[in-house]
């Protein structure tokens, strides 16, 4: 589908009819109407529009409720497609998905060495080329590309302002990948971008407030109040990873000391591995990594710790604790309803949810707070880039898709 398109299909009134058929699909025009308060010709004559658009159809009749039995409505969600891309630091994730989430094909193009903006936008169209030329047939029908990029983003330009861990800086990805794919491009900050995948497809739909929190080689987070990502006033919101633990800490990529990040991320957690292994310690860890400290990972220090290594779990608890307090920092901020955890350090699940609730608990100022929702990711690996993919749904389902932030 040509850029622009989404102009002319998208009124304030067809998004609520949209999204209120997506969230309570299968619905009938009448329950519609009185859901939404619009007018039942209102409602006909936009469903007939969605319906001869092809994104709503007509699914099995309801249960009438006196008189003839309502037809009732779905999205038709094999109608358009959507592009989503998890950007970096190590990693590009491509996805084509239909408007429910379900990947049809997948591509994963590694980052192992340097690179320039140049050849970051090269690599992206690669991906995009390569899932499209797997589903030639559904060129026709994709509905934008979303791209979940790691680092600051600037959301509005779509340009990729500073990205850390690759040291990439100003490179203008939405108006790249427009000039070389007639779609709409939405660019987002990654851990916001998770946040939106957990919303739209994880356990955590309907929460007033959540905070997804993607904890890999770096820690973002991504804050959503009401239905909406928090984006604050220069798209920073939500940096964690450069919160300062520990001022005489080590340094950080971004030039600070002590970051969060220096201390929870899946890089902190090799690095203290291989300093204990240097010790002669974690003799689970040195027999799985056959003696090599360069097998080391947090995958590995997970996998020891599973079998027993006591010094691998002990680095999996601070780390833990770690978390924990970043956490609680942002429980006395933000209060949020809910916390998922998600990113490569997540997949340690209990051994690290543990000390973290433990934490919370011994420092939240309340007992409500000290209660705060902690959950790992359900989407786990797949939800950034079902967050890309949201962004784009956003666009079309979404009567106000940000903030009056
Ligand atoms: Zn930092």
């Amino acid at each position: 589908m040509q850029r622009g398109s989404f102009q002319w299909m998208k009124t304030l009134n067809k998004s609520i009819i949209l999204n209120k058929i997506r969230t309570g699909g299968p619905i009938s025009r009448a329950q519609i109407a009185k859901d939404t308060k619009l007018t039942p010709p209102t409602v006909s004559s936009i469903v007939k529009e969605l319906i001869e658009q092809g994104i709503v159809r007509e699914s099995a009749q309801g249960t009438s409720q006196g008189g003839r039995k309502p037809t009732m409505l779905i999205i038709n969600s094999t109608e358009f497609y959507i592009i989503g891309i998890d950007a970096g630091p190590r990693t590009v994730k491509f996805v084509l998905a239909d408007l429910s989430g379900e990947l049809k094909e997948e591509k994963i193009i590694p980052i192992d060495r340097k690179i320039t903006g140049h050849q970051f936008i090269n690599i992206l169209v690669t991906g995009i080329k390569s899932v499209l030329s797997a589903r030639k047939a559904l060129a026709g029908k994709i509905a934008g590309i979303g791209v979940a990029m790691h680092g600051v983003v600037k959301v509005e330009e779509g340009v990729s302002e500073f990205a850390p861990n690759l040291d990439l800086h100003d490179v203008a990805i939405k108006e790249e990948l427009e000039k070389a794919f007639d779609y709409e491009v939405k660019v987002e900050n990654d851990a916001r971008a998770m946040a939106l995948g957990e919303a739209w497809f994880g356990d955590s739909e309907g929460v007033k407030s959540m905070l997804a929190l993607n904890i890999g080689s770096g820690i973002g987070a991504g804050l959503m109040i009401d239905g909406k990502l928090y984006h604050g006033e220069y798209d920073l919101a939500g940096e964690i990873g450069h919160m300062t633990l520990d001022v005489n800490g080590e340094e950080c990529t971004c030039g600070n000391n002590g970051c969060l990040q220096t201390v929870a991320s899946g890089p902190a957690i090799e690095k203290r591995a291989k300093q204990l292994l240097a010790e002669g310690r974690a003799g689970g860890l040195a027999s799985l990594a056959g003696g090599n400290p360069d097998q080391v990972s947090g995958e590995l220090v997970y996998q020891a710790a599973v079998q027993g290594d006591k010094d691998s779990k002990a680095i999996l608890e601070e780390t833990g604790t770690y978390i924990g307090i970043g956490l609680t920092n942002l429980i006395h901020v933000i209060n949020p309803s809910k916390i998922v955890i998600g990113g490569g350090v997540s997949s340690a699940g209990g051994m690290i949810l543990q000390p973290i609730k433990q934490t919370i608990k011994a420092r939240a100022l309340t007992n409500e707070a000290k209660q705060t929702e902690i959950a790992i990711s359900p989407l786990q690996s797949n939800a950034t880039v079902l967050g890309a993919v949201a962004l784009v749904l956003t666009e079309l389902f979404d009567p106000l898709p940000r903030n009056s932030d």
